[in-house]
């Protein structure tokens, strides 16, 4: 089992890196860059901290190169996600906004894409930092983990220490132990 890194302060104080990864990926690239500022100052004791967390993102982005293109017949590997989307109206804030329909993605290579109004996003989780909103931000993140399997049998799982870990250990598995 790999050494656990713990927060120590802010919003996410008490949780691992494997757990940030998991809950907020955007916050998982803040904290890196932020370190990696310090490491680069000579802040040696923050490297392994650092390795372990680009351990974690190339292991979540390897898998999703897995994925498959939706168009029939096409047996092409899926290079982008497609969300369809409407501009609507806030009366709120009086300003027009991006409306996702996180439910009804559709996965493509590079030579198809959806049919109909669209917004295509890379399929990585870098992609989780192009929303302007958190609420935004975790359906995407949502949607990238349940194409590695992380809800298989209940549609919300607790993202805690131990299953955090547990994912992580069967993403280095090649997902071939069991999950959960
Ligand atoms: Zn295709």
């Amino acid at each position: 089992m790999a050494k656990q890194h713990f927060i120590r302060s802010g919003e996410y104080a008490g949780k691992t890196i494997e757990q940030l990864a998991l809950m907020d990926y955007p916050a998982l690239l803040s904290r890196r860059k932020f370190l990696y500022e310090g490491a680069r100052k000579g802040i040696v004791r923050l490297w392994p901290e650092i390795k372990a967390m680009d351990k974690l993102y190339d292991l979540l982005n390897l898998f999703l190169k897995e994925e498959k293109c939706e168009t029939s017949e096409c047996n092409s590997l899926a290079d982008h996600i497609w969300m369809p989307y409407v501009i609507a109206y806030n009366p709120h804030t009086e300003k027009n906004f991006t409306d996702y329909n996180f439910s009804l993605y559709e996965l493509h290579c590079k030579n198809h894409r959806a049919d109909g109004k669209f917004e295509r996003f890379p399929l990585t989780f870098d992609s989780t930092t192009r929303f302007s909103t958190k609420t935004n931000t975790n359906r995407m993140n949502n949607i990238l983990l349940t194409l590695l399997g992380f809800y298989q049998d209940k549609p919300i799982r607790k993202k805690t220490i131990k299953e955090a870990q547990k994912f992580f250990d069967y993403l280095r598995s090649g997902r071939q132990q069991e999950l959960f």
